[in-house]
């Protein structure tokens, strides 16, 4: 059989197992092996590691995932796929296949299931995968909301969002999204990939960034809460000013958001755009403090 990635392969499969691709499930399988390598060495797993796979497709990652880690588990909504997956991977005894929404999936028991790899402790959880674009920011945002003890998560994604995730205060495209993943995980480009590799084509071109999650918080916060209420709440309306933005947020009123302004020593005519991580902490925990908010702890 030629290469899994190749396109003549994705078509010998598709004809034997009368697959047909769903454009709604976000089905774009990548051709390329250069960068089926780079996503699989970016994640850097061995032995006694564990990757979780979102959507193997036709398992192109997947077979790279299960020569390189102790362990892989895929997870992959389309029940037509399985038995393809049975055909590609059959030379790998170290791949579990779930049939299941990613987002419908308790990562936490996937791990929990894997406590040992090899005989031995499990050292790394490492999540990969090529996602299916009609829900990129909902699958990070699951993984990173519920707390999913990964190390990192090694990811291709349409490049518009990738560029989000990574951009800095100061720019046009700095928003919700690249505070909200900044705040778990430090944040990396590994390739730019033109949307030419994919089968079929995308409209887009997409990149492989990686979210290596933090063991500790970035900042301290009162309460979590209330930064996500102030990030979201001065993007909501970004092209205001912050004193306009934020007020409403946490039930506050126009003169308490410029006192908590004033407290976290933010110019009240700034806008969020222009905000370090460390500045929305500052302002959020001066907003909360007013209310007494309980503290959480982290
Ligand atoms: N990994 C393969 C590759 O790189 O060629 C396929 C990637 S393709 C962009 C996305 C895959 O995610 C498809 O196989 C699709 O069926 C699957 N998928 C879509 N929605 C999903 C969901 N909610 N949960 C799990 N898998 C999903």
């Amino acid at each position: 059989m030629d290469k899994l990635y190749s396109p003549a392969t994705i078509r010998q499969i598709k004809d034997r197992h009368n697959f047909r691709l769903t454009k709604s499930l976000g089905q774009n399988f990548l051709t390329d092996g250069n960068i089926v390598d780079k996503i699989v060495e970016s994640a850097a797993a061995g032995p006694t590691d564990l990757i979780i796979e979102i959507g193997p497709g036709i398992g192109v990652l997947t077979a790279a995932a299960a020569a390189a880690a102790g362990q892989v588990v895929a997870v992959e909504i389309d029940r037509n796929l399985i038995p393809v997956l049975a055909e590609t991977l059959k030379e790998y005894d170290n791949v579990e296949i779930i049939n299941r929404d990613i987002l419908k999936t308790d990562l936490t028991e996937v791990i929990g299931n894997y406590e040992k790899i090899n005989g031995a402790e499990r050292t790394g959880v490492k999540i990969i995968g090529n996602l299916p674009y009609y829900i990129t920011t909902p699958i990070i945002m699951k993984i990173l909301e519920d707390g999913v003890k990964a190390d990192s998560l090694t990811i291709m994604l349409q490049k518009e969002v990738a560029d989000r995730i990574l951009a800095g205060p100061g720019t046009k495209i700095y928003g919700a999204l690249s505070v909200a993943v900044q705040y778990y995980c430090t944040v990396s480009l590994v390739a730019k990939v033109p949307k030419e590799v994919f089968v079929p084509q995308p409209k887009v071109d997409s990149a492989v960034i990686r979210l290596d999650l933090r063991k500790e918080k970035p900042v301290e916060l009162i309460s979590e809460e209330a930064f996500f209420a102030t990030v979201r709440g001065g993007f909501g309306q970004r092209r205001k000013t912050l004193l306009n933005s934020l007020t409403g947020v946490m039930g506050r009123t126009k003169e308490e958001i410029g006192e908590a302004l004033k407290q976290a020593g933010i110019d009240p005519r700034r806008r969020a755009e222009t905000l370090s991580i460390q500045e929305f902490a500052d302002l959020a925990n001066a907003i909360a403090g007013r209310s007494g908010v309980s503290a959480e702890g982290n």
